[in-house]
């Protein structure tokens, strides 16, 4: 049970969404955008939030679009995990959405409540990061079209009142040579120890990481010490594993010691990969 009261909109376009926020901020009422709602609940239940408004997204058009185009793949911020992943057209996106949660909160959890949301994982990001993605966000002072890792360092960086509309997906993105590690503690549906994407562009290795750190992250100075064949594989690991742009993360899942370990193994097992072309 939600332990108070709250007024539920869904407003049925963009315009109507900002300006529904705005005339609640104005009159000093907490609103959140509500997508998925698996996590808005959860915290409302537990007291960790406490909004007086929320506003559903999923009656806006833009964001429930799922669809390619002639030069770039289109995905709304509410669709749903097993909409992106039982479409099939991002495979990259498709495999991280498949290894969230449960099916069943698959069903429910969106893009964009993953990519704002509070856990720190947001595994739908790294697909992103390493394929020159566009994000285009709406809110009271507009919309802007921009490049996914301009709003996005480990937190979606909105503007107050801003709302994630849709991902933008170049086509080149949709059918290079890609793979995906998540490595759990316990179960296979679990928070991860170590996530990991990868993308093969004009030969060169595009990686990003989750679960590592306190935030995922795409590494340049990583990507070119596993791309210097000049090492060997367990050097270029033991080096990527220097290159972390934060401390390590340790928590119940496991040390630190123990996920820089799965750390380096995972990046291992994925240049043997590539080397042996089994990927
Ligand atoms: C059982 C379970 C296991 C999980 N395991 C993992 C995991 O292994 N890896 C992982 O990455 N995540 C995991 N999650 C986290 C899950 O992905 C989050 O619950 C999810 O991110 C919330 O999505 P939602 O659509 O339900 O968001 P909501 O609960 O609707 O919203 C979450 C937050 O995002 C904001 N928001 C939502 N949509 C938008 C938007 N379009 N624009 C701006 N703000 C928005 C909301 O205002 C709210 O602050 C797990 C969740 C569950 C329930």
């Amino acid at each position: 049970m939600i332990p108070f009261n709250f007024v539920y909109y869904r407003p049925d376009s963009l315009g109507a969404a900002a300006e529904v926020y705005e005339k609640l901020r104005r009159e000093g009422v907490s609103a959140v955008y509500y997508a998925g709602g698996s996590e808005i609940i959860t915290m409302c239940r537990a007291g960790a939030i406490e909004p007086r408004a929320v506003i559903d997204i999923k009656r806006i058009p833009e964001c429930m679009i799922l669809s390619p185009g002639d030069r770039r793949m289109t995905i709304g911020s509410a669709c749903t995990l097993s909409q992106i992943g039982e479409s099939r057209m991002f495979p990259l996106l498709a495999l991280s959405c498949g290894r969230i949660a449960d099916h069943t909160n698959q069903c429910r959890i969106t893009l964009g409540g993953n990519l704002c949301g509070s856990i720190q994982y947001r595994e739908t990001s790294l697909p992103l990061l390493l394929s020159d993605a566009d994000i285009s966000l709406y809110g009271p002072e507009g919309a802007r079209d921009v490049p996914f890792h301009s709003v996005f360092d480990g937190y979606m960086r909105l503007k107050p009142g801003e709302l994630v509309v849709a991902v933008h997906v170049p086509v080149w993105a949709l059918t290079a040579q890609c793979a995906h590690m998540k490595k759990t503690a316990n179960e296979k549906i679990d928070y991860p120890l170590v996530s990991v994407a990868a993308v093969w562009r004009d030969g060169c290795l595009r990686i990003a990481f989750s679960g590592v750190c306190a935030f995922p992250f795409r590494s340049q100075a990583i990507e070119s010490v596993l791309n210097d064949r000049t090492m060997t594989r367990g050097e270029r690991a033991q080096r990527a594993a220097c290159l972390l742009p934060a401390p390590v993360t340790s928590d119940a899942e496991g040390s630190g010691e123990y996920r820089l370990f799965v750390f380096r193994n995972t990046i291992d097992e994925i240049l043997e990969g590539w080397e042996n072309g089994t990927l």
